[in-house]
């Protein structure tokens, strides 16, 4: 089997063996061709390529992390991301997962913290013909209102509490998949709907461990 097969193949298990949690058997089969094309060797550092098709996080500097493949087709999933939607991104780190959603939606704004993994990703993600993205450098706790609201929103980032503007940027009818949980300690992933009336329903989908939700990258130096 080839490295992207037994990826997908991983994945594939993983699902069916947390089927009683996430509340289905089997990911959309158009997220999984997604997962399928996009390279996750080039979103990787150099030295780490060799472990690109495994189906765990792997560092990309700055302390942070491209995410499980697992979790990055879950939640990919968990927003049924349509062809027309127009998404936000919430820590574009390596933009892997902002790879991924650019060929299942319309357009993918992403936003990242740290300006040094904004501007390689940008870079990266226009190198390898992914154009219906754009990338911008700052904290999103207050969203990208300039581009709201969203037919979905997705943070790959955890914070202890759904930042309100995120909520606000939401379509009526929208989606938004959110680690919430302490920094360091029990995080469970929610998706969070906000349907035709306005009104949002949560619920809890799946214990996990993502880096923090930060301020900035000084604030974030100054905790350790
Ligand atoms: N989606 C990424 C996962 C990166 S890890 C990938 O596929 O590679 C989460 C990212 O969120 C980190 O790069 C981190 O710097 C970023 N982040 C943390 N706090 C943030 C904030 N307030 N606003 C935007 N990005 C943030």
């Amino acid at each position: 089997m080839g490295n992207v097969a037994r990826m997908i193949a991983d994945i594939a298990a993983e699902v069916a063996f947390t089927r009683q949690m996430i509340g289905r058997d089997a990911l959309d089969a158009r997220v999984m061709e997604a997962m399928r094309r996009v390279p996750r060797d080039e979103f990787v550092p150099e030295n780490l390529r060799a472990e690109a098709f495994a189906n765990g996080p792997l560092p990309i500097g700055q302390g942070q992390t491209i995410s499980q493949p697992y979790i990055v087709a879950l939640m990919t999933d968990l927003i049924r991301p349509r062809e027309d939607a127009v998404v936000l991104e919430v820590g574009t780190g390596s933009g892997y997962q902002t790879a991924v959603l650019s060929l299942l939606v319309r357009k993918v704004y992403s936003m990242e913290v740290i300006p040094q993994l904004a501007e390689a990703a940008q870079a990266r993600l226009r190198r390898l013909g992914f154009h219906n993205v754009e990338v911008r450098s700052g904290d999103a706790h207050d969203g990208w209102l300039e581009k709201a609201p969203f037919d979905a929103i997705l943070v790959t980032a955890a914070a202890p509490e759904v930042p309100p503007p995120l909520v606000e940027q939401l379509k009526p009818g929208g989606l938004m998949a959110i680690p919430v949980g302490p920094a360091l300690g029990h995080q469970e992933l929610f998706l969070i709907e906000k349907d035709r009336q306005g009104r949002i329903e949560e619920h809890a989908v799946l214990g996990v461990a993502f880096v923090p939700l930060t301020r900035g990258p000084e604030k974030a130096q100054r905790r350790q």
